[in-house]
């Protein structure tokens, strides 16, 4: 029988433990029961979000922004299934306030097609579009005529919108991370490779995340050269991966070998 490792619990369940979807057999990377708890946890955490964060939107405001847009998605026009956005997610939690944005605000909403509110979802919208926008058959017209709009009800310039919400979501990444490790290490887990490939894909710098988010437990374990070499070894084999050099395993394992050395007169 064939079983596949939950991504979330690490544990190998049979394939009928996951629903449907894009990964490895045609099957998620989380099982049922940690999906399960996911939905459950990111409703409840919606849920409080949005009574916790800032609300002032009023009716006049609400109909404006439709008025704006034409009562069509401001990135695809179209005019059916409509909802009113938020452009900076509820899940980012409070991180977005420091930044001057978010919440059910007028400058934070803006109408879409359920289709692109649910390709949205927690992730950032500027990355997300900007980079796949083609995907989801957004123009760059309307791209920009959207930012332009959001940038200008924020009081910024576009180009500073989007570096504000860039950082932002920087933010909410490095904390998110960084907490997971925090509750790790407080209960002596050994780090392992992919949650340092995690940090490595979401392009986070470890040793500042650490330096800011990391109890001070956290940041004695990484500043063991265990650790220091782990991180090491597995920005390397990314960046192998990424430059779609294909050598072979014995060649990347001296190169690796051969950085450690290296690293470790560095660091003596
Ligand atoms: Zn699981």
């Amino acid at each position: 029988m064939v079983n596949k490792t939950c991504s979330k619990c690490r544990q190998a369940k049979p394939l009928d433990e996951y629903n449907k979807g894009k990964g490895r057999f045609g099957k998620i990377a989380v099982c049922k029961s940690c999906s399960k708890e996911r939905n459950k946890a990111s409703i409840d955490r919606r849920r409080a979000n949005l009574m916790s964060l800032p609300r002032y939107l009023t009716e006049e405001q609400e109909v404006s922004i439709f008025e704006h847009f034409n009562n069509s998605c401001a990135l695809t026009g179209l005019k059916d299934k409509l909802c009113l956005d938020h452009f900076v997610p509820l899940d980012w939690g409070v991180t977005p306030l420091k930044y001057g944005l978010g919440g059910t605000t007028f400058p934070n909403m803006i109408p879409f097609h359920i289709s692109i509110n649910s390709a949205k979802n927690a992730m950032n919208p500027v990355m997300l579009f900007e980079r796949y926008g083609e995907k989801y058959n957004i123009s760059a017209d309307r791209w920009n005529a959207a930012l332009k709009y959001l940038a200008e009800k924020n009081g910024l310039s576009v180009a500073d919108y989007t570096n504000r919400v860039n950082a932002c979501y920087m933010e909410v990444q490095s904390d998110r991370w960084a907490t997971g490790i925090n509750k790790k290490v407080e209960t002596n887990g050994e780090i392992v490779g992919w949650e340092i490939e995690r940090a490595l894909r979401r392009n986070l710098n470890i040793q500042v995340v650490i330096e800011l988010f990391g109890t001070s437990k956290t940041k004695d374990y990484f500043r063991t050269t265990k650790v220091s070499e782990m991180i090491a070894r597995r920005k390397f084999e990314m960046e192998v991966r990424q430059s779609k050099v294909k050598r072979n395993l014995v060649e990347i394992t001296k190169e690796v070998e051969r950085l450690l050395v290296e690293y470790r007169k560095r660091n003596q």
